[in-house]
């Protein structure tokens, strides 16, 4: 329901739980985030509001300067901690809103490669794709664009990748999803409001557009995976 992604030069945790409040209007029954720190990607989840996954990062901390979070309103699989985003498989981390309409499909395919889901999600598959393109050898960025030819439905998605700490995958199909450009930091978002406190220079996705995201910038693709030039504009919200 709510997504968001920071690669920034202070701690991502409390930037990335701050920004999902400012999408808390827009509902939703869990949340969670991933971090990559030091290399190692890791992840910590909670249903329920926001304060409860507050509350769990109290007491098992999560480190790093690049992070994605989502608030989770369920579509396919129960409000649990399991379902919760974001959704890892091996180096792979993924926060989605919407629907993968094919992800039955999908799924059957990944389970004759021996990739079986934990959870009920559509999303889950997501992460599994990827993961099963990249253990044949792909980088980050072909197996997030080879996994983007895949999906069928409506959704936003962002990736964070093990061993990665400045490298976000972004994509726009049917859900809307805004970059935001820093001084040497980047972020996402499913909205503008989410990333008031942290710029107010944003980049607007349009539909079938993916991104590959560095603290230097975001190089945008579009549906036919063509260079595609966005206008930066300028927003005025009350951070
Ligand atoms: N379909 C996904 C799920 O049920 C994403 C739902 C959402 O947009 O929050 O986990």
């Amino acid at each position: 329901c709510g997504i968001v992604g920071v690669l920034g030069n202070h701690e991502a945790a409390p930037l990335l739980v701050e920004a999902l409040k400012r999408l808390e209007y827009r509902g939703y029954d869990s949340a969670g985030i991933a971090t990559v720190n030091k290399g190692r990607l890791d992840r910590r989840r909670a249903v329920g509001k926001l304060v409860n996954l507050s509350d769990l990062l109290v007491h098992e901390p999560l480190a790093g300067k690049a992070g994605i979070g989502h608030t989770r309103w369920a579509t396919h699989g129960a409000a649990t901690v399991t379902n919760a985003h974001p959704h890892r498989a091996g180096p792979v981390a993924v926060v989605h809103n919407g629907i993968i309409e094919n992800f039955r499909e999908l799924r059957e395919e990944l389970a004759t490669h021996g990739l079986v889901q934990e959870s009920q999600t559509d999303t889950e598959t997501v992460a599994l794709l990827a993961q099963m393109y990249m253990s044949r050898g792909m980088t980050p960025v072909e197996a997030a664009r080879a996994t983007l030819g895949r999906l069928h439905g409506a959704f936003a998605l962002c990736f964070l990748f093990d061993g990665h700490d400045d490298l976000m995958i972004a994509a726009r199909k049917g859900s809307p999803l805004a970059i935001g450009h820093g001084k040497g930091e980047m972020f996402v978002g499913s909205d503008a409001i989410a990333l008031a406190p942290m710029t107010d220079r944003i980049t607007y996705l349009e539909e079938g557009d993916w991104a590959v995201i560095t603290r230097s910038g975001a190089e945008i693709f579009d549906a036919e995976d063509r260079r595609a030039n966005r206008a930066e504009t300028r927003i005025q919200i009350d951070a």
